[in-house]
């Protein structure tokens, strides 16, 4: 138990709702999930499900219809070809880290992984006896990785590959160059590559590349995509993995003795998500992109903070380096003297110091609100800076 890690997002949340049961004012801008309602049509379809007895227990590896689907459109979305015995599904995007990294990863095996990144893909390959191998995003490359640095941590102990795109927490998207790249890069090694892909929906340019569509990738890739964030619904808890049929073996031994499966309601309510209307997922993805612009742009005013215009998912993540405050003391003094809880760069690895974390999943008016209450915490950084 020493090695696995927390999400600091669900920390500072405590924190910043202790601040508010004591009456202040708090802009949550840390907790990273949309602020919109599930879609109707998917709610009236868990109700219709409870209605007609979905209320056992399921297959283990999910509904053999909800997998249908999701195979489907996976195929559809990554321009592949995988059926229903490719995928499992499971409570969430994250049992999809934690149920591979279990079966795969070997006491001493080598996990590349994005830093800053995901906190579960590094406490998740210590628990399970991997060496972490962090590779740093490049701010200057959108946070992609650096591919030379990456060539030189592939090794021959190297047994899985982490990838992240959109991105949390840099909102970085993949460009398909560096895709074609990492994947020439380990085409031919023996390894497995998790391609997270829970942010797929949310982009604003062009849309992302999975690695599983390069030839000869399937076979070597996990997906992971789910329901939390494209259909506003983390409170369900529903996600899946797609992978070679060996391996959703293994996932569904560690679901038999963990969960023996998913809510079958929920299931019947993910069908709907997936083959029905889409217009809610456009809908909420072009008010992302209204908020992003404003806020960064915003962002970008505040004297020493810079922000990169994120490509994907709907994190902000601001270099505050030119305000002479640490990461995590300009959090905490974010939230306590400014009422805007976010999230210290640095809980994110070691390469995310000197950033800032805003999920921008909440009013426009409460993003704008932001900026002016950021503007004088940090304002008072630079005096203090400048002496
Ligand atoms: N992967 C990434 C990169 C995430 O940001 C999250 C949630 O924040 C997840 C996976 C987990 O999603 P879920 O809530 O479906 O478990």
């Amino acid at each position: 138990m020493s090695q696995i890690g927390v999400e600091s997002a669900f920390e500072v949340l405590v924190r910043a709702r202790e601040l508010e049961r004591k009456g202040k004012h708090v802009i949550h801008l840390e907790i990273g999930e949309p602020d919109f309602p599930t879609p109707a049509h998917i709610v009236e379809a868990a109700k219709r499900a409870l209605d007609e007895g979905y209320t056992h227990y399921g297959p283990t590896q999910g509904l053999p219809e909800l997998r249908e689907s999701v195979a489907r459109y996976v195929s559809i979305t990554r321009d592949i070809r995988v059926g229903p015995q490719h995928v499992a599904i499971v409570p969430g995007g994250k049992p999809i880290i934690f149920f591979p990294m279990l079966a795969l990863i070997e006491s001493g095996d080598e996990v590349i992984y994005p830093n800053p990144g995901f906190p579960i893909y590094e406490s998740m390959i210590r628990f399970s006896g991997g060496v972490p191998v962090p590779i740093p995003l490049i701010e200057d490359r959108g946070f992609s990785f650096d591919l030379d640095l990456l060539r030189k941590r592939l090794s021959s102990k190297t047994k899985l590959m982490v990838l992240n795109s959109p991105q949390n927490p840099t909102g970085g998207v993949i460009p398909p160059e560096d895709i074609r790249a990492i994947a020439d890069l380990v085409r031919d090694r023996d390894l497995m590559v998790l391609s997270d892909e829970i942010y797929s929906r949310i982009y604003y340019g062009e849309p992302p590349v999975s690695i599983a569509n390069l030839p000869g990738m399937l076979e070597k890739t996990i997906i992971l995509d789910g329901f939390s964030k494209t259909y506003a619904m983390t409170g369900w808890r529903m996600g899946y993995g797609v992978m070679p049929e060996w391996l959703v073996d293994a996932v569904n031994k560690l679901m038999v003795n963990s969960n023996s499966c998913t809510a079958t309601f929920t299931q019947r309510a993910g069908i709907a998500a997936i083959d029905g209307p889409q217009q809610p997922v456009n809908a909420m993805v072009a008010e992302f992109r209204r908020r992003r612009d404003a806020f960064c742009a915003g962002l970008n005013q505040v004297p020493g903070i810079r922000c990169a215009l994120p490509g994907g998912a709907f994190y902000a993540f601001a270099n505050i380096t030119g305000t002479g405050i640490g990461s995590k003391e300009l959090a905490d003094r974010m939230l306590y003297e400014g009422g805007v809880s976010c999230l210290n760069g640095g809980a994110f690895g070691k390469f995310g110091e000197g950033y800032i974390r805003f999920s921008y999943a909440n009013s426009y008016e409460n993003l704008m609100l932001a900026v002016e209450r950021i503007k004088t915490v940090a304002a008072s950084g630079l005096a203090v800076g400048t002496g």
